[in-house]
């Protein structure tokens, strides 16, 4: 008890227990801290959950969680929530047999080399990298939902998740900004795909070499050499993207066949 186990993983790979861990934390832990939901709140948890509901690739049990809260959310006549009452549903429903999510974090591609690094905001990126390329993948997922036809949506709620409800304020400010300058130029599913890779790139160059970095993960512009040479290419004597290649890394990379159930509860 207490003494972390360094669980080996292939860093090629997508794992279940990563994105598992993360909608638990953000369900159980980062929700938590608003103890009602209201207004603009209770709008952005409602879309979130619905997106995450109608595009998350993972296992079916999770899958219908997320289905019941998002229709109960639906059906709510309310405008204002305590979040108590959030935390009841998932916990209840989860009473149903073929339904669960964990209740505990279990890091694997997102472990740090100590406890206090990488988690959650990991398994964050990782969780919104992956809702992109489904909705590039599965379009007709979100038919009836008010984001279909709509390439911005996606990234329009997870911006407004960050900005409401993440637990990071700096990172929000960022985020914002970011978004602020270019999310209006991106049209179609594709450039949302690549939208938000450029922006964890140009976060993991500003963060790169500071305390919050990981030693045994240095931040580096990715997808590296090792794990996708076709994604780099030399412009003039420089390295550069090739952005068609890097779209195909993304897709496979944040597929449904990429996710590995490898230390999943
Ligand atoms: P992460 O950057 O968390 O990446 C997780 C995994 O995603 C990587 O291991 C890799 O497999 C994959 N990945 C890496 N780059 C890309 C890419 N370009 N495209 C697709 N996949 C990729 N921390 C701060 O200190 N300041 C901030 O301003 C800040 N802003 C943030 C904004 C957001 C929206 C989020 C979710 C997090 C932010 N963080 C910020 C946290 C920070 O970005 C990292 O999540 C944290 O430092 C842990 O880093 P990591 O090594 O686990 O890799």
């Amino acid at each position: 008890v207490g003494t972390t186990v360094w669980r080996e993983f292939d860093r090629s790979r997508l794992y279940t227990a990563d994105l598992e861990s993360t909608l638990h934390y953000l369900l159980r832990v980062e929700l938590a801290s608003h103890r009602s939901l209201e207004g603009e709140e209770l709008r952005t948890l409602k879309d979130f959950v619905t997106l995450v509901a109608k595009l998350f690739p993972g296992r079916p049990t999770v899958t219908r969680l997320l289905e019941l809260l998002q229709e109960w959310l639906a059906s709510l006549p309310l405008d204002r929530i305590p979040y108590d009452a959030v935390l009841d549903l998932v916990n209840n429903r989860m009473r149903i047999s073929g339904v669960f999510l964990t209740n505990q974090v279990q890091w694997v591609g997102c472990q740090g080399s100590r406890p206090e690094l990488r988690g959650y905001p990991c398994g964050l990126w990782k969780l919104f990298h992956t809702l992109t390329v489904q909705a590039r993948a599965y379009p007709e997922a979100l038919s009836g939902t008010g984001f279909e036809g709509a390439p911005q949506a996606v990234l329009q709620t997870l911006r407004r998740y960050i900005r409401t409800f993440f637990g990071c304020r700096e990172c929000g400010e960022h985020f914002e900004e970011m978004a602020k300058d270019s999310l209006e130029a991106v049209k179609t599913p594709e450039q949302a795909v690549l939208w938000l890779w450029k922006k964890h790139n140009i976060v993991n160059s500003r963060l790169a070499g500071q305390l919050s970095e990981d030693p045994r993960f240095p931040k580096a512009p990715w997808p590296t050499p090792d794990l996708c040479p076709a994604c780099h290419e030399e412009v003039k004597g420089l390295d550069s993207w090739d952005e068609g290649q890097v779209l195909l890394f993304l897709q496979q990379y944040y597929s449904r066949a990429n996710l590995l159930d490898t230390y999943s509860a």
